[in-house]
């Protein structure tokens, strides 16, 4: 199991900021922005190369969270970024797919 994986069953702590049925959001342990939340399916899917057509129900709920938490976290004036790290080449450490919610300062394009 990964470490979000352990965060959803509660065997470590994390900062949750949303949950329901199909994702959970809490803030990120290493923040790179002033707001960093990520959001993450309860169900195990490694990646978003890993994702299947049925998991368009909650893709797609993941995107609606994100935007609705970026609201509630006060974003939408300053703007903000959502961003999913795909494999190692991407950056990404963990094999639980999760979006980054970044937001808080300005962001530069293209990205590093
Ligand atoms: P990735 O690099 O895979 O796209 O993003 C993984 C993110 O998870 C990183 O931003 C990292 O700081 C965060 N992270 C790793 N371990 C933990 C943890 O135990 N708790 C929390 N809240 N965030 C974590």
């Amino acid at each position: 199991m990964t470490i979000f994986g352990k965060i959803i069953d509660r065997e470590i702590p994390a900062d949750i900021v949303y949950e329901d049925d199909l994702c959970l959001a809490f803030r990120d342990i290493n923040p790179v922005a002033p707001t960093h939340i990520l959001i993450i399916p309860k169900k195990d899917i490694t990646a978003l190369a890993e994702v299947q057509g049925s998991d368009h129900t909650v893709l797609g709920h993941l995107m609606v969270k994100a935007s609705e938490i970026a609201r509630e976290e006060g974003l939408e004036d300053g703007g903000y970024r959502v961003v999913i790290n795909n494999g190692e080449g991407a950056g990404q450490t963990v094999s639980h797919l999760h979006l980054h919610l970044l937001g808080g300062r300005p962001f530069t394009w293209p990205p590093g």
